[in-house]
């Protein structure tokens, strides 16, 4: 039987984070992951704000592309730049930066086991034990594991917790196009109904392009390769798209006796635009912070453990809330409000406005004081008021 302090199941961005910081922390950390390497499978754009780069220290090698400039596309066709005038987000190869964030977390100790699926979580007042299979004969043990699967596992559920409620799906392909300059951001209820879709560059000719969707995700992204402007430049004629679910809400209760949950298995996702990687990144350090409290303490009953949520809720919780009464307000705008929205979006005061209050990864200041903007109530008015 192997015994650790620390077992983290999932070697996605915030069980890396985690394992390293633990393991720093003088704390033997084992990660486990099912697949045979850490970034193998993974449908996801790779975006990452560049405050967690310089939050976290993050390895630059995986780096593919940076978001300079973004184009959004109203539903009439109408477009309009924005440019910040400095990079906001980096865009990686997932499968280079989960790497890069294991070899990380592998540098402080952290100990890893590929091709290990965690089936059965046991906790007792000893340990927490971790079982591939029922008749596995040699369990893994830890003082706290932290349940770092990504969506959709039913670890949390067998510890008494639930899992996120709420999902959205985001439907996705990597495609060979032509004129990739800036970041493509197409809105509309014939695109991408109640969310949006996009193109992101990540070398001359290569995209992704993708969009949100809570139903028929496959069907609308079949539709938006037709859409005219991306039709036109598409060189790939049968992209392969890949579907996931994101939750769109945070659980409702992410620890219990010897077991944290984080990333996207606790739903810490921005609810504005569903990226995941960054807030999971930051609520993994956050439980990193609670473990090496509760490793001094030698007591990693639930009522330690609690901290870690308060904490990850003071960090996140507003933004979650805020982004999610965006997302509701958006989803119910007809096309014409769309298009004057992003015909609002080139005021020179607008931008100005923009530039100095957005944030990548923090949207709320932006989003509260555009919402009390008569010309923004105007477009939205028609009953939404
Ligand atoms: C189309 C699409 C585009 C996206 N684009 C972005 C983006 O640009 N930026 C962004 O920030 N977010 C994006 N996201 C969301 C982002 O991908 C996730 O939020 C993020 O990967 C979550 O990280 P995580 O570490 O919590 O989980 P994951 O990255 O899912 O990692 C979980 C790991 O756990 C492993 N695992 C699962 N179950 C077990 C088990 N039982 N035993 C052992 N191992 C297990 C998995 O194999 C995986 O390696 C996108 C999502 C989609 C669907």
């Amino acid at each position: 039987m192997s015994s650790y302090d620390v077992v983290v199941i999932g070697a996605g961005p915030a069980g890396n984070i985690c394992a390293y910081l633990t393991a720093k922390a003088g704390l033997s950390t084992l990660v486990v992951e099912e697949h045979e390497a850490a970034g193998l499978f993974v449908n996801c754009t790779g975006i990452i704000g560049v405050e967690a780069f310089d939050r976290f220290n993050l390895p630059t090698e995986p780096i593919l592309s940076s978001l300079r400039t973004v184009t959004f596309y109203a539903p009439s066709g109408h477009s309009f730049r924005y440019d910040p005038g400095r990079p906001l987000a980096h865009v990686v190869s997932r499968q280079q930066f989960d790497h890069a964030l294991a070899s990380l977390a592998e540098s402080e100790g952290a100990h890893f086991r590929y091709g290990y699926h965690a089936r059965l979580i046991r906790v007792d007042s000893e340990a927490v034990e971790l079982k591939d299979r029922e008749e596995d004969p040699e369990p893994i043990r830890a003082q706290v594991a932290v349940i770092a699967t990504g969506f959709g596992s039913n670890l949390p559920l067998q510890v008494g917790l639930q899992g996120p409620r709420e999902i959205v799906y985001g439907a996705q392909a990597e495609v060979e196009m032509e004129d990739l300059r800036d970041v493509e951001i197409y809105l509309g209820r014939q695109v991408a109904p109640e969310a949006f879709a996009w193109v992101v560059p990540l070398q001359e000719r290569i995209a992704r392009v993708g969009l949100v969707a809570s139903k028929e995700a496959p069907r609308y992204f079949q539709k938006l390769l037709q859409h005219p402007p991306i039709w036109n430049r598409l060189l790939t004629r049968q992209p392969k798209m890949l579907l996931s679910p994101v939750p769109t809400q945070p659980i409702e209760c992410s620890y219990t006796d010897r077991v944290l949950v984080v990333g996207e298995a606790a739903g810490q996702v921005k609810t504005t635009t569903q990226g995941g990687i960054y807030y999971g990144m930051l609520c993994a350090a956050l439980a990193a912070q609670t473990i090496e409290i509760a490793a001094k303490a030698g007591d990693f009953r639930a009522q330690v453990l609690r901290r870690y949520e308060q904490a990850w809720t003071r960090a996140i919780s507003q933004e979650l809330k805020t982004g999610l009464s965006l997302r509701q307000l958006f989803a119910r705008l007809s096309d014409s409000q769309i298009d004057a929205l992003v015909e609002l979006g080139t005021r020179d005061d607008i931008i100005g406005l923009v530039k100095r209050l957005a944030q990548f990864d923090w949207h709320r200041d932006l989003i509260q004081t555009s919402l009390n903007l008569p010309a923004l109530q105007e477009v939205v008015r028609g009953g939404l008021w």
